[in-house]
């Protein structure tokens, strides 16, 4: 605990001081346009990675960055609806990781015999096991892992499309869903591009971007 403490009276004496102004509008109320959904691996700092400020990103984590489809779980669900319908976030992103031990447990289920509630919880990541296995056999070790997490993050942009707080918004053009894998030990990071159907760095990928196949109205005949 000493360490946490210590980093506590650090950032009281150097940080805070320097920008005591800004974190004293903080006091006003959120705004952030971003709803940044990832794991809760501790090796996943989103706020250091991207350069954000508090107030920024409203973040949601959890074991494998899932989002269970609509009324599956609350807890996600309403995160998700609150960030949409109070905040007005016009962003949400999903960001899986590498060398992520819920994916491992994804493609290992066998892993779980003494974790029950994990092992429930990762129910809500079963397609992504079900793509790899008969999409993705060919795959081993590292290759596999990289695409399960590939694969669970559009996954999970699928369940975020089943919610009533984002369907209607993502219809209109008024949220953004994005898909990102950051890889820790380079510090890249990628983003799917559905023009070319796959993850490329986040620089190059196209915005906005996805969005359901059923976003444009049919023209009346
Ligand atoms: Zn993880």
């Amino acid at each position: 605990m000493h360490r946490l403490i210590d980093g506590l009276h650090r950032f009281r004496e150097s940080v805070f001081p320097d920008r005591k102004a800004f974190f004293e509008t903080l006091a006003s109320g959120q705004d952030p346009d971003f709803l940044f959904i990832t794991c809760c691996d501790s090796r996943v700092q989103p706020e250091v990675v991207l350069q954000a400020n508090p107030g920024d990103l409203f973040i949601l984590r959890n074991i494998g960055n899932l989002v269970p489809p609509h009324g599956a779980d609350n807890s996600v669900e309403a995160a998700v609806e609150y960030s949409i319908r109070v905040l007005g976030v016009k962003h949400i992103i999903v960001c899986g990781h590498s060398h992520c031990g819920a994916m491992e447990a994804v493609l290992n289920p066998e892993h779980l015999s003494t974790l029950p509630s994990v092992a429930r919880w990762l129910q809500y990541a079963d397609s992504t096991r079900q793509i790899i296995q008969e999409n993705y056999g060919d795959l081993e070790g590292e290759a596999k892992l990289d695409a399960a997490i590939e694969i669970n993050v559009l996954v999970q942009l699928e369940h975020l499309m089943t919610l009533p707080s984002v369907a209607p918004r993502l219809m209109r053009g008024e949220v953004n869903l994005h898909g990102w894998v950051y890889r820790f030990e380079t510090g890249e990071l990628s983003a799917y591009d559905p023009e070319a159907n796959h993850f490329v760095e986040v620089e190059k990928a196209h915005l906005p971007s996805i969005r359901p196949v059923h976003s444009t109205p049919a023209s009346p005949r």
